[in-house]
């Protein structure tokens, strides 16, 4: 993924990457996530005048704990790439940008453009914060720790109604 950046503008190249990159290392030592699988990279890179464009999509087999109830959640998630590469010695001038979108473009400070570490930052920004073996979860009991989508436990946990919340207050003055 690896792309010689004047020779990829002025030739106007287009190049489809669709492979699979083993991102293991990615996920070493995070306690959040980890890989299922390869990540599946497909994307289309262009030469432009002045910049070079690479849009497409990830996607990867992720295995996270249920946020509610800890168990094991595996999840396939599709990650939109579209980045703007540009040389960061030249003044890019084109009629066809706002300056706002120029000032997104990633700026290349030699003749080599990696997208791997691109790539990988798009990987780690996608990883779901809040995993849910399903929307209706019921999590794990906070006195007993019993895993309430197998079976009750039968602990008072407190559920004190609101009304009643506001009453406890008053006397407290
Ligand atoms: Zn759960
Ligand atoms: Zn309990």
């Amino acid at each position: 993924m690896q792309f010689h950046v004047q020779e990829t503008m002025s030739k106007a190249l287009k190049t489809s990457i669709d492979q699979q990159l083993d991102v293991s290392a990615l996920f070493k030592g995070r306690a959040d996530a980890d890989c299922a699988g390869p990540l599946h990279v497909s994307l289309q890179v262009t030469g432009h005048e002045g910049f070079i464009a690479a849009d497409g999509v990830l996607a990867i087999d992720l295995e996270q704990a249920c946020s509610r109830c800890l168990e094991p959640v595996r999840s396939h998630i599709e990650i939109p790439f579209s980045e703007m590469f540009k040389p960061a010695d030249t003044t890019f001038v084109s009629e066809q940008f706002t300056e706002d979108e120029i000032s997104d473009f990633v700026e290349v400070e030699s003749d080599k453009l990696d997208l791997e570490p691109y790539v990988n930052e798009a990987v780690e920004l996608s990883i779901p914060y809040a995993p849910l073996c399903s929307e209706q979860c019921k999590g794990l009991c906070p006195s007993c720790g019993q895993n309430l989508n197998q079976q009750t436990c039968g602990c008072d946990t407190g559920k004190i109604d609101v009304r009643f919340a506001a009453l406890k207050d008053l006397f407290k003055e």
